[in-house]
């Protein structure tokens, strides 16, 4: 047995959350072990957020500027992947290197250990390093950020074939001419967009019936409708069936259909794998798809949970969230806990799609007495002015025995930032009546929330 090196926190997995959970505590004087198996800051500076968006922002240079026509003369665009991928590599990854975050890391105090982390024993961790298991017992605790893997559907053929998972995809030197994105959530859906903009043929395949299935069957059918007039192909309740590669291309089964492409992005969910990270040891159930906690973030006597395995979104500002508690609680210190009343998520296609709370089949099926509202972003003062691309709807969701929304969804452009007044009406419980009665900026596209909350009716 190795000998037990002593520290008060040992944190397993620096993705955002982790990171800034393992800084704040060393920075408030403990002793912590940071615990990382790949890079310190997790997938989102590396594999997702970050990478993904520097390609949106490009992908939408170009939309827009296809858009100059009849609104401010002519242009030509002329996409060239490799100032992306440059940029990707240099600016936002240093090519997937982590020194500036373990350098800070250290700099706040913090121990950083390299190595996959197991919890075997309670306030015990584990950790297989590349020169040797090394064992911490932790005096204060453990926290668990773990985060998500891609998850890859049991398809025939799938295995053993070259497909992309975002973690390739963010790697990617050229835009190939043809791509099948399995998967129509906002991983694929966003970047289905980004590639068949820069050029790629591109067609997402969709098991359930609708793309964006967890937002308003609205967006979705706004989403459907961008794709088909930007030339994706869209393949709804087509389940792949079977998948083979022959060494240049894709092809994928779907019933009738066959699709094929020299490259396919497997963007079908997240999983955890509670087993890998020792989680019987302090009794929680390693089967489980997360971490339940309450409200401070405690999972077990001694062990905190925050991010994506605690299955309360995946998104890195829940990762924060959680970790901010997580860490006043370790430290005994005041302030909110965790509520879950008004979560914001947003895809970023363009148009964007934002949401808040409850959707309203969300919010009927919970028996309260909905009443919606809905107005749509091309007749609002801005959508008009704004014209060519200027696609969107705004949705409220009232609970109208209390007279306050529960959930909003905020489509268009700038939909994500619209969201942000929704989405403090719907944590603030703002009654509707004072919704209402104060003057929205004019001509601005948070205007159109006022026509919305005209709008609501009995349905
Ligand atoms: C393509 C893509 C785009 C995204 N875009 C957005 C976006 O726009 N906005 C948004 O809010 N979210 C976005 N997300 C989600 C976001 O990346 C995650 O929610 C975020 O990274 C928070 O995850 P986390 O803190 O739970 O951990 P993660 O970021 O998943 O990090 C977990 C870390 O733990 C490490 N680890 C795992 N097991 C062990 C172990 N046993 N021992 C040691 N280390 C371990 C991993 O190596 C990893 O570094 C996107 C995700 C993807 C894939």
């Amino acid at each position: 047995m190795d000998q037990p090196e002593p520290t008060d926190v040992v944190v397993i997995g620096l993705g955002p959350g982790g990171e800034y959970a393992a800084g704040a505590l060393a920075e408030a004087g403990l002793h912590v072990t940071g615990v990382e198996a790949r890079l310190v800051g997790g997938e989102c500076p590396y594999y997702g957020c970050v990478p993904s968006k520097m390609m949106i922002r490009a992908a939408n240079l170009i939309a827009e500027t296809r858009r100059v026509a009849g609104l401010a003369g002519t242009s030509t665009v002329t996409p060239d992947w490799s100032a992306v991928a440059m940029r990707i590599r240099d600016e936002a990854t240093d090519d997937w290197n982590d020194k500036v975050a373990a350098d800070r890391f250290a700099d706040k105090g913090g121990h950083l250990v390299r190595g996959h982390g197991r919890i075997t024993a309670p306030g015990q961790v584990t950790v297989g390093t590349a020169e040797g298991t090394r064992v911490f017992t932790a005096r204060t605790g453990i926290v668990i950020n773990t985060g998500t893997e891609p998850a890859i559907p049991p398809i025939a053929g799938l295995n053993g074939t070259p497909y992309w998972t975002n973690r390739d995809i963010v790697r990617a030197e050229v835009v190939p001419p043809s791509l099948i994105v399995l998967g129509g959530g906002a991983i694929g859906t966003e970047l289905a967009q980004v590639f068949a903009r820069f050029g790629a043929a591109v067609t997402v395949v969709e098991a359930l019936p609708r793309l964006l299935a967890l937002e308003e069957p609205e967006a979705s059918m706004l989403i459907e409708r961008i794709f088909m007039r930007e030339g994706i192909g869209v393949c709804t309740a087509a389940p792949a069936e079977r998948v083979s590669h022959n060494g240049v291309r894709f092809t994928v089964h779907l019933g009738q259909e066959v699709l094929t492409a020299e490259r396919l992005l497997v963007a079908t969910g997240r999983r955890v794998d509670l087993a890998s990270i020792g989680v019987a040891a302090v009794g929680l159930d390693e089967k489980a798809r997360a971490i339940p906690t309450d409200e401070r973030m405690r999972a077990a006597d001694g062990v905190w949970a925050i991010g994506d395995v605690t299955g309360h979104g995946a998104f890195t500002h829940m990762s924060m969230y959680q970790a901010d508690i997580a860490v006043r609680d370790i430290l005994g210190q005041d302030g909110g806990s965790a509520d879950y009343r008004a979560v914001p998520r947003v895809t970023f296609t363009d148009p964007e799609i934002g949401g808040v709370g409850l959707t309203e089949e969300q919010a009927r099926a919970t028996g309260l007495r909905v009443r919606t509202g809905t107005t749509q972003v091309p007749y609002s003062a801005r959508g008009w002015i704004h014209k060519a691309g200027n696609d969107g709807f705004i949705k409220v969701i009232e609970d109208a025995d209390r007279g306050v929304l529960v959930g909003a969804s905020s489509a268009g452009p700038y939909g994500g930032e619209v969201l942000s007044a929704l989405q403090v009406a719907v944590r603030a419980e703002v009654p509707v009546a004072t919704l209402r009665n104060m003057p929205y900026a004019y001509p601005t596209f948070y205007r159109a929330i006022e026509d919305a909350l005209r709008n609501l009716g009995s349905r």
